[in-house]
């Protein structure tokens, strides 16, 4: 028999707004289990990367495979777009996007969001989508806040609520970009603790973030972004620990 598909791998993207090239091309390959941090400055591009994977974003040039699957462009007068918007329906229900900004749909309760994509994108029966929530809302500790609109809600318990709604999916590869830099200090634990089980139960995850103790503790490998290009990329104990690189030296210098 066959391996199984590579979950994501990215080749060569580039992307430019107007006349600025942001990614200048950037691959990465995302195997079963593998934790990918994704660091750097800010507008370093590591948003926009993370966006292409699932293109909320368009990238001018380069190949994304998804689970073995190559995604078909085409060139318009408007640059690339995707040949099939049915192919990316189909590519983003195995790529989750947990977000910054927790953006749970504010008009319906917890466990409503986490049914959601399950009954419309994959047609699964409401009864099981309600059985599977339920179970992935005790796991990030939100039982009791399942019928709690987000308003209602602390923005710690919106984001892991946002982890199980991402996770109700059964993704192939969960994508975070910078999911508990909005968040008050103290909430941040229970976030990152959730994100640590994932990794450890074996979910292929690639995560944009500031937080470096969850990095060197999770990241298969560690990617070090400058100006849309790979300075530094390779396990957390070189890239964190032993960087070659003075500009990375001085990016994961102490602050104070
Ligand atoms: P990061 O997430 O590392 O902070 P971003 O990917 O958000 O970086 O941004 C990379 C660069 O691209 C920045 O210079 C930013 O201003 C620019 N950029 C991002 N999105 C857009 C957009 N939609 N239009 C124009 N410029 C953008
Ligand atoms: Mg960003």
């Amino acid at each position: 028999m066959a391996d199984t598909p590579i979950p994501l791998e990215v080749r060569n993207i580039k992307k430019r707004f107007g006349d600025t090239e942001v990614l200048k091309g950037l691959s990465l390959e995302a195997r079963k289990g593998d934790v990918i941090t994704l660091i750097g400055a800010s507008g370093s591009g590591k948003s926009t990367f993370l966006r292409c994977m699932n293109l909320l974003e368009q990238p001018d040039e380069g190949d994304l495979i998804v689970h073995g699957e190559e995604i078909r462009f085409k060139q318009t007068k408007h640059g690339r777009e995707p040949a099939d918007w049915k192919q990316v329906v189909r590519m983003r229900a195995k790529l989750s996007m947990v977000f910054q900004s927790f953006n749970l749909w504010s008009h319906m309760t917890l466990l409503e969001n986490v049914i959601e994509a399950p009954i419309h994108v994959l047609g699964k029966p409401k009864k099981e989508a309600i059985e599977h929530a339920r179970a992935l809302l005790e796991r990030v500790g939100l039982t009791a806040r399942a019928d709690a609109y987000p308003a209602q809600m602390s923005g710690g318990q919106q984001q892991r609520g946002a982890i199980a709604r991402a996770l109700a999916m059964d993704p192939e590869v969960m994508l975070f970009d910078e999911p508990t830099s909005a968040l008050d200090p103290e909430l941040v634990g229970d976030v990152l603790k959730v994100m640590r089980d994932l990794a450890v139960e074996g979910r292929t995850m690639v995560v944009v973030t500031h937080e470096m103790g969850f990095a060197r503790d999770v990241s298969s490998q560690v990617i070090y972004l400058h100006q849309g290009l790979v300075e530094e990329a390779g396990p957390p104990q070189d890239v964190l620990v032993n960087p070659a690189s003075p500009r990375l030296k001085q990016f994961l210098a102490p602050k104070y």
